[in-house]
């Protein structure tokens, strides 16, 4: 990414002065973000939810209606199954933290712009940098290719630990496609506990 892209919001030169020394001032400087048409559309800015420390980051692909009424990441029916899926491996919800490739809802739910991912992504960037956690897991094919810069598929990205600029990285099912496809639930309970054990070493049985 070219440094102009991230200077919209924030400036290295100058941390805590153009934003972006911690989770509240980053928020405070993109939450008013205009620069795609989605932002206009919008009713709420998502911009992540949870621990600012975690050590696991969900990173899932744009707010839903749900999501865009409250203001938070996966809080609809995906967001229950994604609770269930955190839980399942010994984590509490507000132990990790979770977040979009995109902050506001693409119309109809279709699937982010490689335009707007564009735009979008320094933000997201910006978020590992200040969590710096030791793993993300991103849920479904348009998190896993944004995030790894690909085009493989799903599947060949599962499976195995991808290095997001220096964070250990897996890919699993996004939970609105389990939802639609419960025959996805037991390889995405394996990827969960290859997280689990990449994250820390504890094996979940
Ligand atoms: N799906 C996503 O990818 N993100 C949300 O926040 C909700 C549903």
């Amino acid at each position: 990414m070219e440094m102009g892209e991230r200077e919209w919001y924030f400036n290295p030169a100058a941390p805590g002065v153009m934003g972006g020394d911690d989770l509240d001032e980053l928020r405070g400087v993109v939450s008013g973000c205009l620069r795609c048409e989605l932002g206009p559309k919008r009713r709420n800015f998502v911009f992540g939810s949870g621990n600012r420390r975690a050590g696991v980051m969900f990173v899932g692909e744009a707010p839903g209606a749900d999501e865009d009424a409250q203001g938070l990441p996966f809080v609809g029916r995906a967001g229950q199954l994604l609770t269930k899926m955190i839980e399942s491996i010994g984590l509490r919800r507000e132990e990790v933290y979770i977040t979009n490739v995109l902050k506001c809802r693409p119309p109809g739910n279709r699937d982010p712009l490689s335009g707007e991912i564009e735009k979008c992504e320094p933000i997201l960037l910006r978020q590992i940098e200040i969590i710096r956690p030791k793993i993300i897991c991103a849920l479904g094919r348009i998190s896993g290719k944004t995030l790894l810069r690909t085009e493989t598929s799903l599947a060949a990205l599962r499976g195995r630990v991808h290095d997001y600029h220096g964070v250990k990285l897996v890919v699993t099912y996004h939970p609105a496609a389990l939802l639609r496809n419960p025959q996805w639930k037991r390889p995405t309970w394996e990827d969960l506990k290859f997280l689990r054990r990449e994250y820390d070493g504890v094996e979940v049985r």
